[in-house]
């Protein structure tokens, strides 16, 4: 047994620049920080997330508050805790909130929490953080969903798909994973530059031409894959996040173009894209609360990954109904969307069971902290989604799993996809 002794915040910031909690936990002899990071096209039924609304000095985005109640309550109820109970401490963190979406302290203040006792239980076992979640031994690391054009509200060009990502589906092992990347960008980068446009990035690191056809886009990607000397559908596969939510109104929806048509034509346009350009995974295809259109769509296509990112925001409770429904064959993991460490592996070890791909992801708003390559691992998720190979925050998921690869050695393996 390790007592926590105390629990200290601060104020740090995101990303893109906002504030964010940074959770200090200590026991007599170790601490360990970890930091929340934040999303942008957040789902209705996300974890809240705790800001100074009224504080003009932060513009409204400060976090002192959420700061000042782990300083105060949480730390007042986590103090001699055993830090190596996380369910016990994760559910006291629960309990102290009392609300249905953590709205009285935050899922900020709670997960940054809850994230740091995490870490320190495993560095006081000497163990790397990996070791410590789902999965004991037989590691397996997971695919990239490496995000390479960034539109919607991660970008200020004109696309309409938010994001627009290259999964490595042939490779033999992580580093050679990242190769693959690699070399498409690289190449990715010198097309767009030949074709006169700009090659700066949006806030997940992939680059944000401005365009503003979706098709566009991916001709642009098809032709990197294929100057990489890959085959598209093959080597390396094109995946999307849709985020839908944020192009539905009254029934319809602005996914392929500006205007606004019916479930009906949305989905034969999917179909056509999927064919065109051998797409083998689409996130978040309709909005959050409309389960007709997802089964619709489960029932039109096969052979593609269908994830729910807004849809099930990483609580039990829809990932059910999702099942039930057969609304889609994945879900898309994120720690602050729930709020604790025990939620999120409650989730992920309900998605395995029904046989649902499980895909651990940053935020567009994220940080240095790595915690989430070691989740990923730990709990032998088929693929991780955390950006281009561009801004270190998104970077140094990468490195942590090259850096568990190295760890794990000739046993490293990587994780099947289909
Ligand atoms: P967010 O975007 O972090 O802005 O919500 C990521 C996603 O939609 O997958
Ligand atoms: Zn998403």
């Amino acid at each position: 047994m390790s007592k926590i002794i105390k629990v200290k915040a601060r104020q740090v910031f995101d990303s893109r620049g906002n504030p964010t909690i940074e959770a200090e936990v200590f026991t007599k002899n170790n601490s360990t920080i970890a930091i929340c990071p934040s999303g942008a096209s957040t789902g209705t039924y996300e974890a809240f997330e705790k800001r100074d609304k009224n504080n003009k000095r932060y513009l409204g985005k400060s976090v002192l508050n959420a700061v000042n109640l782990i300083n105060t309550k949480i730390s007042k109820k986590l103090k001699g805790q055993n830090v190596h109970d996380q369910e016990r401490i994760d559910t006291l963190l629960i309990n102290l909130d009392g609300t249905r979406q953590k709205t009285r302290l935050g899922a900020n203040s709670i997960l940054a929490v809850s994230m740091a006792v995490k870490k320190l239980s495993a560095r006081i076992k000497k163990l790397p953080l990996f070791k410590t979640f789902l999965v004991k031994n037989n590691f397996k690391l997971p695919y990239p969903l490496m995000n390479i054009i960034n539109g919607g509200v991660h970008a200020n060009n004109g696309l309409r798909i938010q994001e627009f990502m290259i999964r490595p589906d042939r490779a033999k092992n992580f580093s050679d994973a990242m190769r693959i990347c690699y070399v498409v960008i690289k190449n990715l980068s010198k097309i767009i530059k030949n074709k006169g446009l700009s090659t700066s990035v949006g806030d997940e690191g992939g680059f944000a031409p401005m365009i503003n056809s979706n098709n566009q886009a991916l001709d642009l990607i098809v032709s990197a894959i294929r100057k990489s000397g890959f085959i598209n559908g093959r080597d390396v596969s094109i995946c999307l996040d849709v985020a839908a939510s944020e192009l539905y109104k009254k029934g319809k929806y602005s996914i392929h173009s500006k205007s606004f048509v019916s479930v009906e034509k949305s989905i034969k346009e999917f179909k056509k894209i999927i064919t065109k350009y051998k797409i083998k995974s689409i996130e978040d295809p309709f909005a959050e609360n409309d389960w007709i259109s997802w089964n619709k769509f489960m029932r039109n296509i096969s052979k593609v990954q269908v994830v729910g990112d807004d849809l099930y925001v990483t609580n039990l409770e829809r990932l059910k109904k999702g099942f039930l429904n057969v609304s889609s064959n994945a879900i898309l993991i994120k720690l602050n969307q729930i709020g604790t460490v025990s939620e999120t592996i409650e989730v992920i070890k309900f998605a395995q069971i029904i046989g649902f791909k499980t895909i651990i992801s940053h935020r567009s708003g994220d940080s240095e902290d790595t915690f989430i390559a070691d989740l990923a691992v730990g709990t032998n998720s088929d693929q991780i989604k955390t950006g281009s190979l561009a801004r270190s925050e998104r970077v140094a998921k990468y490195n942590q799993l090259l850096r568990i690869e190295e760890r794990l050695g000739k046993k490293a393996r990587m994780n099947k996809i289909y």
